[in-house]
């Protein structure tokens, strides 16, 4: 099978890339056209997912179509961007016509959940590798930024924090464990699901936003930075899983939830004021903290000792933790 009927066959066929409401132009031409609304910006976003890096080689093409994805568009959820599309480059080893299909079924089916079409990409072969190019819509001037916090707002999170780095023993083999600890803690590894309902409702609302990709203080630090602000984490106040805590114990969770990666969900700042309304709308709103006058990231036990960890998240090139 040849690069082109690889393409025609697994993705222009794939559900997933059927075009939609924004979509002008889809596979098939030298590039896609996406359709430009007045009065909005395009959010765009790309991740690399490297085999052995990224994901354990060999994993299940379907859960990796559905991650792979997933982790993706988090970040237009991040921004408080509607989801538009996505393209894909793909760098296969050889070409399995089982695991790409698997694959792009998990693709279709997470694009399906979030509302993205894919759009276009790129076909190479070498080591198994996934570029996903997330493309968004946010009315002009009120994407969710990571540097608009101040002191005195709240810290939050938009769901429970360590699934995702408490899953990963599970997905390397390394340990075993009872169904009702294992399945929620895998699905949230596999399937993550991008907060891109929250991200909008928070729009003219949070002073700042990400999405925890690399664990929650790494990721606090990159608001503190980009603010300039500080942030007080109180270590008692984390939402931790019964999964987690089950499976890791009460320290082992408390150190998945700070420094682990992978939760995909939003942490952000908020006015004091916009708590409650958006609490009575039934929005997940954790409050973990606050923002203060000064800079970095400290963590508080409940006597307000710092107690912050040493060890704060994933960094490629790092030679010292
Ligand atoms: P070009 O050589 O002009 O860059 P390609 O031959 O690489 O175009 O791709 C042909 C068409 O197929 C383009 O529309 C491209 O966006 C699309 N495409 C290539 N690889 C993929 C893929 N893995 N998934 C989806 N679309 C793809
Ligand atoms: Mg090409």
């Amino acid at each position: 099978m040849g690069e082109f009927e690889l393409i025609r066959n697994f993705f222009a066929a794939a559900p997933c890339a059927q075009g939609g409401e924004g979509v002008a132009l889809g596979i098939g031409d030298d590039c896609a056209l996406l359709a430009a609304a007045p009065g909005e910006q395009l959010a765009i976003s790309t991740d690399t997912l490297v085999a052995g890096v990224h994901f354990a080689d060999p994993c299940d093409p379907f859960l990796l179509g559905q991650r792979s994805l997933a982790v993706a568009v988090s970040d237009l959820a991040a921004m408080g961007a509607a989801p538009v599309a996505f393209t894909l480059a793909l760098t296969l080893p050889t070409v399995e016509a089982d695991w790409l299909q698997a694959y792009a079924n998990g693709l279709s089916a997470m694009a399906q959940s979030c509302g993205v079409r894919l759009i276009g990409g790129d076909t190479t072969r070498g080591p198994l590798t996934l570029t996903m190019t997330v493309f968004g819509r946010v009315p002009a001037g009120q994407a969710l930024t990571r540097s608009g916090a101040r002191p005195g707002d709240l810290l939050c999170v938009g769901g429970e924090l360590g699934n995702g780095a408490g899953a990963l023993p599970l997905v390397l083999g390394q340990r075993s464990a009872d169904p009702e600890i294992t399945e929620p803690l895998l699905a949230h590894y596999w399937s993550p699901q991008p907060q891109l309902a929250l991200g909008q409702a928070l729009r003219g609302k949070a002073s700042a936003a990400m999405d925890i990709s690399d664990g929650l203080l790494a990721d606090c630090g990159h608001i503190a930075a980009a603010s300039a602000v500080g942030l007080l984490i109180e270590s008692e106040k984390l939402p931790m899983s019964r999964a987690l805590l089950s499976f890791l114990g009460e320290n082992g969770a408390r150190s998945a939830a700070l420094s682990g990666g992978d939760d995909y969900v939003l942490v952000f700042t908020l006015p004091e004021a916009e708590l409650a309304p958006l609490l009575a709308a039934g929005w997940p709103v954790h409050v973990l903290g606050r923002v203060v006058a000064g800079q970095g990231v400290v963590l508080l036990d409940a006597e307000g000792r710092d107690i912050t960890p040493s060890t704060r998240g994933y960094q490629h090139f790092r030679e010292t933790p």
